[in-house]
């Protein structure tokens, strides 16, 4: 197995092993390195205390210093080392009341929720693999360090990083792992939207999407969000055949609930993304046109983005027509919209329309001839059409 580390990581490891400290790398990277995955970020884990950290290297943050996590800065890289931590007591089904720092590695690996995410390395000593990790990653399974039931109990996030995990790895979640889940699912009504929206957007677009179904099986569903769960496990069969893209798959489970907006604002999603999401949903079955003409006053009102997401968002339908045509539209510089017009308010006004609805309405009758035959979008042509409109 070979583990290769970027030169940054490799140099911290080196000067706190010079410094008589242990240091290994663990957790996820090593986890993503051992199936050849490109690891998120690289976790550093030390005996020494954060400030011995800090008092090693020239440019430290304390960005998480109250966890004993200090950002080391080198080679213009920030990279997180975390003194050996165990925790204390959970009293909010998330969150340890206390952590304390120990020197003992086999106490930080202990608090780690998955075996697989609980190996450390380095390259002097090798692999610490204490709760067999490299078995379960080689049998591919996702299962808590010690009792899944107290696991979930002290900390019920765990229950989706689970999901989240056999979705992004398409691992199984081992037998005894996956009744904790069951059992302690009502607990994960006591974690942050935020944290729980995270976690289901990594989901959502993994490899294995098909798992997103397991939010039904287990019964975290129902504590997720009570609309979503009575759409049924069957609204997330086919968020497979979508693009990977959180977006267009959001809008395929939302488009079966009664009420998309809410969800998305209880979920805390950014306004940009809910409204494309609630925008999706609305337009689920609205015919989309496939001559020129319509393809042109749709990108009017829509947009080129929205109407190309649609067209994605529709996979059961056949849209590669119309994304030719598109295509040839967008080419040839057609107008499209107002602000393409050859002609403006203040010609208009120039010969006697008066300002308000009525320019308003004779601008928009332009731009719809315009759109029925893009070749009319020059004045000269414009102007006598537009007396036309005046006159009738
Ligand atoms: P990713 O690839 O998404 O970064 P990761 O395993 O690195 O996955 P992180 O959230 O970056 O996950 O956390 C780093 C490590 O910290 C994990 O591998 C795990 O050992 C530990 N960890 C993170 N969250 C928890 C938790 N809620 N309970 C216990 N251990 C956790
Ligand atoms: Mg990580």
């Amino acid at each position: 197995m070979k583990i290769t580390m970027p030169k940054g990581v490799t140099a911290i490891l080196e000067k706190l092993k010079q410094n008589g400290f242990e240091a290994y790398i663990v957790g996820g990277c090593v986890r993503d390195m051992i199936l050849s995955r490109l690891p998120q970020d690289w976790d550093i884990t030390t005996n020494a205390l954060p400030d011995q950290v800090k008092s090693l290297f020239d440019r430290t943050y304390d960005t998480g210093i109250k966890h004993g996590t200090v950002t080391v800065r080198l080679f213009d890289t920030n990279w997180e080392v975390t003194t050996y931590r165990s925790d204390g007591l959970y009293e909010d089904f998330r969150h340890p009341n206390e952590v304390f720092f120990t020197d003992s590695l086999s106490e930080d690996l202990k608090r780690r929720d998955f075996t697989i995410n609980a190996i450390a390395y380095n390259p002097k000593t090798g692999f610490v693999d204490e709760h067999m990790g490299i078995e379960d990653i080689k049998k591919r399974i996702i299962r808590c360090v010690n009792d899944p039931d107290e696991r979930f109990g002290e900390d019920a996030l765990r229950m989706l990083r689970a999901l989240r995990f056999s979705g992004q790895l398409g691992f199984e979640i081992e037998e005894k792992t996956c009744t904790a889940i069951a059992k302690n699912a009502p607990l994960i009504a006591h974690v942050s939207a935020e944290r729980i929206k995270e976690e289901l957007d990594k989901l959502i677009v993994s490899d294995n999407v098909k798992v997103f179904g397991k939010l039904w099986d287990t019964g975290l569903m129902e504590y997720i969000s009570e609309d979503i769960f009575a759409a049924g496990k069957d609204c997330a069969a086919d968020l497979g055949k979508l693009p990977r893209d959180k977006i267009l798959r959001w809008a395929q489970i939302l488009k079966f609930t009664k009420d998309p907006r809410s969800e998305l604002k209880r979920l805390r999603y950014d306004n940009k993304s809910a409204n494309l999401i609630i925008f999706l949903c609305a337009n689920e079955k609205t015919p989309i046109p496939a001559d020129k003409y319509g393809i042109r006053k749709a990108l009017s009102k829509w947009g080129e983005d929205k109407f190309r997401l649609l067209t994605e968002f529709r996979f059961s339908e056949d849209f590669s027509e119309v994304n030719s045509l598109l295509d040839e539209i967008l080419r040839d510089g057609d107008c499209i919209s107002l602000k393409q017009l050859a002609l403006n308010g203040r010609d208009l006004e120039s010969i006697g329309i008066p300002k308000g609805e009525a320019l308003g309405k004779a601008l928009a009758c332009l731009l719809d001839e315009v759109h029925k035959n893009p070749e009319l979008n020059n004045k000269e042509k414009l102007l006598p059409i537009a007396e036309y409109f005046i006159k009738k």
